[in-house]
């Protein structure tokens, strides 16, 4: 029988084990419970659930489904077995592993298990043992010169900005012991936090730190979804998360389906990260904006930095570098005109303009959920806040030929509120954000239609900044309608689609700033209205209720993604136009949301720094 169970050893994950929500143990167990090992059992056969070892399966994900189409919603969980636990099942009882076969979408073997730690720990173990061949090595000469050895200069490099690309950037290069100062315009959190208190309460705007800038970039003052269309399971994207939750995000957002954090939780995390930075020795700069490089025959060598709070008492300063990572996110328009006076390559790409729409919560909870709705008690209660995600498709005005259009659903915030996200006061442009329970009584979500450089051109802007003016312009026009001060100019779901003022009973919004009616057919050409109009019309097909007078829609949302790339070489992730920038992240156009962001920064490590320079010769 031994050497039968052989070929089943390993681990086996089980796929759709649905728990009904009375029987499930809560949102925030992670462990198996009794009515999930029911499950496990069921799919394996096995004829008695409570002889299976716990301690053999492990949660790798679980996520709520209320789809309609569902007999009842429930939990659905994926979950690993260890076949090695299982052997200490008795003898008689091993027939049931030799009875296992993978079958497509439920049952799946995985003989050698890929684990994945976080990045410190995989920088850590990656150095030793190198460390260890390059000493065998040395024990063996014949073989010696076949592995580079580390040099001994210690490379000096400045990472710019501290959103995640930046932060992630600066923690893989600190960790393989490279000499970093991270450069960072905006304030630490726990001055942000106050300085974004003063926006949203006295309608004080601090250009240099608000929803854009400042520690932990746009991310902070965010929904801090977690959710990535990158592939969750990736290795890059687990490394991540795993950083996370050593910096202090709850386990669950390992395994939940749409992980998530909210501002309160990304606040300390961000300290735990600024910490740990601090501890490798990284020189943290907060305050200090970098306003132009240095370049010395087509190669940055260091940077030129002011003091961007007013209260650090220098006025410029330049710093040496061996290479600069451009961490700078896409609202940092100023970093985009300095990189033009360096010839700089840069590309228009496509991005999406659109209004964010908000419905009472309540409201979403019964689309989504029916009778279930009353469960969800304020993100307290076992089920989600109800969120949704809408997409649709619309021909182009033009030429059949191209692309068609999407209008989509996007960074929807279930209990959120709507937020300012301007950097300067002629201009006006919002998001959403969220706390971790999710508790206030709003849902919204961007409704963004895609724009490409055709439709920069034909607005009359041109050249590779063209999406930047196009972004602009509108925010300029959503500025006016409000008539300043941030106010937001909005119309109700109904009357926008009937284009009519929304004259009286505008229902009320989470926005902290003031909205004021207007007709926001008048914000953006006919055909992204247009677009707008008949996505909404399909999407309360599907949403029954989504077009109801008690929907707020709101002017505008313009920063989707980077109306820019710049491009870089995709083996060593260096600018094709300056040697020794490396720009990475959303502004760079590679990378849209806090984990693929994340993600991009660690890239670099990955693919470039590790084959140039100093200790991080390891590989
Ligand atoms: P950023 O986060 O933009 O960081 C860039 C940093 O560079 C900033 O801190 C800035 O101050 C600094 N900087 C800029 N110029 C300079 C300079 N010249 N000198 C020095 N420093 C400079 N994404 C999600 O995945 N989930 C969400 O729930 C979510 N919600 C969001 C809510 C809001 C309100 C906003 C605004 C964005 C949200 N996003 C969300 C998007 C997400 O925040 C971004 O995709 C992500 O932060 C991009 O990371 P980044 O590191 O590339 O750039």
């Amino acid at each position: 029988i031994q050497t039968d169970i052989d070929k089943f050893k390993g681990f086996w994950r089980l796929f759709k084990l649905g728990v009904p929500i009375d029987r499930d143990a809560g949102k925030d167990f992670l462990d198996v419970s009794d009515a999930l090992l029911e499950e496990v059992a069921k799919v394996l056969e096995f004829p008695v659930a409570s002889m299976l070892p716990r301690e053999a399966f492990t949660v790798l994900r679980k996520s709520f489904d209320a789809r309609k189409s569902q007999k009842e919603p429930k939990f659905v969980y994926t979950v690993e077995m260890d076949v090695d636990k299982l052997l200490n099942l008795e003898p008689r009882t091993w027939d049931f592993i030799s009875r296992l076969e993978p079958k497509i979408g439920v049952i799946e073997h995985t003989p050698h298990e890929k684990v994945i730690g976080d990045l410190i720990n995989i920088i850590q173990d990656n150095k030793k043992l190198n460390q260890d061949r390059v000493k065998e090595e040395n024990g063996h000469t014949n073989s010696l010169s076949s592995y580079k050895l580390p040099s001994t200069k210690k490379a000096k490099i400045a990472v710019v900005g501290s959103g995640p690309s930046g932060l992630f950037a600066a923690l893989v290069l600190a960790e393989f012991g490279v000499d970093v100062t991270l450069i960072e315009r905006g304030q630490p959190v726990e001055k942000r936090g106050r300085d974004i208190g003063a926006l949203v309460v006295r309608r004080i705007l601090q250009t240099e730190s608000n929803f854009c800038f400042g520690e932990g970039g746009a991310g902070t003052w965010s929904d801090g979804k977690l959710v990535t269309r990158i592939g969750r399971n990736s290795g890059s994207v687990l490394s991540v998360m795993k950083t996370l939750v050593r910096f202090g995000a709850p386990e669950s957002i390992l395994v939940d389906g749409k992980p998530h954090l909210g501002t309160d939780r990304l606040i300390p995390l961000l300290r735990n990260f600024r910490q740990h930075l601090q501890d490798l020795g990284v020189n943290i700069r907060f305050g200090s904006r970098v306003d132009d490089l240095i370049v010395e025959n087509g190669h940055v060598v260091g940077v030129n930095v002011s003091d961007s709070s007013g209260r650090l008492g220098f006025s410029s300063e330049k710093l040496g570098f061996d290479a600069v990572v451009l961490a700078v996110g896409h609202s940092a328009r100023d970093v985009y005109q300095m990189l033009l006076s360096h010839n700089t390559e840069l590309v228009p790409k496509d991005f999406a303009v659109g209004l964010r729409i908000e419905h009472p919560q309540e409201l979403i909870n019964i689309i989504q959920y029916s009778k279930l709705a009353n469960e969800v008690r304020s993100g307290r209660g076992k089920i989600p806040v109800a969120d949704y995600k809408v997409v649709e498709y619309v021909k182009r005005e033009d030429n059949n030929d191209t692309p068609q259009r999407s209008c989509y659903s996007f960074c929807m915030c279930p209990g959120g509120q709507v937020v300012v996200t301007s950097i300067d006061p002629s201009e006006l442009c919002i998001n959403g954000m969220s706390f971790s329970r999710r508790a206030s009584k709003w849902a919204n979500a961007a409704l963004a239609v895609t724009v490409s450089p055709k439709d920069f051109n034909d607005l009359g802007f041109h050249g590779p900044l063209a999406g930047v003016d196009f972004q602009r312009e509108f925010e300029q026009r959503a500025a006016i309608m409000g008539g300043g001060n941030f106010v937001v100019p909005v119309q109700t779901v109904k009357d926008f689609m009937d284009n009519k003022l929304s004259a009286s009973n505008i229902p009320s919004s989470s926005y902290r700033l003031g909205v004021k009616a207007a007709n926001l057919h008048e914000l953006f050409p006919v055909h992204i209205t247009e677009a707008l109009q008949h996505s909404i019309m399909a999407f309360d097909q599907e949403l029954p209720g989504f077009i109801s007078s008690d929907a707020l829609l709101h002017g505008v949302e313009t920063r989707t993604s980077s109306p820019v790339q710049i491009p870089r070489n995709p083996d060593t992730f260096e600018s094709m136009s300056l040697r020794g920038l490396y720009p990475v992240g959303e502004g760079a156009g590679y990378a849209g949301g806090i984990v693929s962001a994340a993600v991009d920064g660690i890239s670099l490590f990955l693919i470039s720094f590790c084959f140039n320079y100093g200790d991080i010769a390891y590989h």
